[in-house]
């Protein structure tokens, strides 16, 4: 698929290519999506699996990891998260390094709540090129709120540890980031998260769209979304951000 013509509003491109799509794909993949488990221990009001079970609990084996890893041997890039806490499969170090040895970029999203000191040296031997930390929240009330568990001042005091181990050992990677989902509820803590992110050593902080479905289900709904309704007291905290 080529998007040659400009975009009437980039907001909607997935609107906008629809025509654009062949039923069937034309050049090979170049980004890998892998959902290594559908568990977690967090109880997200955001996350479709705090309302429903969509499959039995389980973490995708090593077999299935390679069946689907070595039919795209040149993939350029591969995203081990879906719905499920990635630090919760006991073969994630394997599985970062079977890809890091084919070159291929990988990434994880993480909740952050198995960020523990034992676990720091191996995360980074794996070669991992990006940890990407979904926080939500600048405090630890608000974060119980959003994510269902008192874990927050646990996540800012392990990932801290983990950037202060990375510089000890002078490690440039994994690329650390914070994640905050834009929500009415939370985005005016946007100046604060930054701040909290500064603090913590974590130089990268994304403010991530919420996303939701028509009926919409715990705090994932239209009206609590910024997305076509951005107020203006909401546009400044991003911008004093
Ligand atoms: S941490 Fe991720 S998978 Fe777990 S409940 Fe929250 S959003 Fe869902």
């Amino acid at each position: 698929m080529v998007i040659s013509r400009s975009l009437r509003d980039p907001r909607r491109y997935f609107e906008e290519i629809a025509s654009d799509r062949s039923a069937e794909a034309e050049g090979s993949p170049v980004c890998l999506y892998l959902e290594i488990t559908n568990r977690c221990n967090l109880l997200c009001e955001t996350c479709p699996r705090t309302f429903e079970t969509l499959e039995p609990p389980a973490d995708m084996d090593w077999e299935l990891f390679t069946r689907i890893v070595d039919q795209v041997p040149n993939i350029s890039r591969a995203v081990l998260h879906g719905v499920g806490e990635p630090m919760l499969v006991e073969a994630l170090p394997r599985m970062v390094r079977y890809l890091k040895d084919r070159g291929t970029y990988v990434l994880f999203n993480t909740n952050g709540t198995l960020m523990q000191p034992k676990r720091f040296k191996e995360l980074i031997d794996t070669g991992l090129d990006e940890l990407r930390v979904s926080l939500d929240a600048a405090d630890r009330a608000s974060y119980l709120k959003v994510r269902g568990k008192d874990f927050f001042d646990r996540i800012v005091r392990d990932v801290g540890k983990f950037i202060a181990y990375q510089k000890g050992v002078g490690a440039t990677s994994p690329r650390v980031s914070l994640w905050l989902t834009g929500m009415k509820e939370t985005v005016e803590q946007l100046p604060a998260f930054v701040q909290l992110s500064a603090a913590m050593g974590v130089g990268e902080v994304h403010l991530q769209r919420l996303v939701f479905d028509e009926g919409g289900y715990g705090m994932a709904r239209a009206g609590l979304s910024l997305f076509e309704s951005t107020q203006a007291d909401e546009v400044a905290a991003i911008e004093a951000a």
